[in-house]
């Protein structure tokens, strides 16, 4: 993304973007537009929906519930969705948004949901963890939004990773590893698709523990001698699996 655009706003649309495409935007985005940052006609915006890059848009109407929206030029070509797949035993409420919207700054392209033995929710609201997403998306300038996938349990992960995940190994975060470097670890998946899987505010059980162990897909690392509250060893476990062997080149 050209930083000369980086002081527009971004917006996730869903309609296809194109050359002279004319759109009108729903009142959510329009309310955010029109009334909350005071757009009015001739200002500009930046679009993205996912499939088509990022494109300049100029406001046609500045109407509070509808604004309409000319595009002019693209600015940035699309882009592959990141293959990290991020794995994660919910948390309360507010720590739930925040685990979202940082695993999206942070890159992953999944995000999965995972109910552990310890976990403390069980209902989760789809549309909220989407929002989150998408709302980190439009800040951090990604081009495209995360698959925010529906919870499932540990089991039924550890089930059909090996159809679902063919070749993919999953990194696990396991606070009971003798602390030590994650760098050995995690450099030796260089070239191969990862996940990372991050336990509850209890930890994983015995049980989850022991079964993960036995799985060969499974990377236990340690990150560091401190226990890690599961929204910081989300944003700690992103950051080492994307400064050693992913995007940040
Ligand atoms: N059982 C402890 C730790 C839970 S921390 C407790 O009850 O407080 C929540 C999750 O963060 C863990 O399941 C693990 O996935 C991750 N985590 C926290 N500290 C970690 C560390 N030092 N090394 C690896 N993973 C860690």
């Amino acid at each position: 993304m050209p930083r000369t655009h980086a002081s527009l706003p971004r917006l996730f649309v869903q309609p296809e973007l194109a050359a002279g495409a004319q759109m009108t935007l729903g009142k959510d985005q329009s309310l955010y537009l029109a009334a909350v940052l005071r757009k009015t006609v001739g200002d500009e915006v930046v679009l993205f929906n996912g499939r088509d890059g990022a494109w300049l848009a100029r406001l046609q109407s500045d109407a509070k519930k509808s604004v309409a929206l000319e595009l002019i030029e693209q600015i940035a070509v699309q882009t592959p969705r990141s293959d990290l797949w991020y794995g994660f035993a919910p948390l309360k409420t507010e720590r739930l948004d925040y685990v979202i919207q940082k695993a999206t700054e942070m890159g992953a392209g999944v995000i999965q949901p995972v109910l552990t033995r310890f976990t403390q929710v069980n209902r989760l609201k789809h549309d909220r963890l989407v929002a989150n997403a998408v709302e980190a998306a439009e800040q951090c300038e990604v081009l495209s939004v995360p698959d925010v996938r529906t919870e499932l349990t540990l089991d039924r992960l550890l089930d059909s990773w090996a159809t679902e995940h063919a070749d993919r190994r999953l990194i696990l975060a396991d606070e009971v590893e003798a602390s030590a470097s994650p760098v050995e670890a995690i450099s030796a998946l260089k070239g191969q698709r990862v996940g990372v899987l991050i336990g509850p505010e209890g930890g994983f059980s015995d049980e989850e523990r022991s079964r993960l162990h036995s799985l060969p897909f499974v990377v236990p690392v340690s990150l560091g001698p401190r226990i890690l509250r599961a929204d910081t060893a989300a944003v700690a476990a992103l950051a080492v699996i994307q400064a050693i062997i992913g995007d940040w080149r």
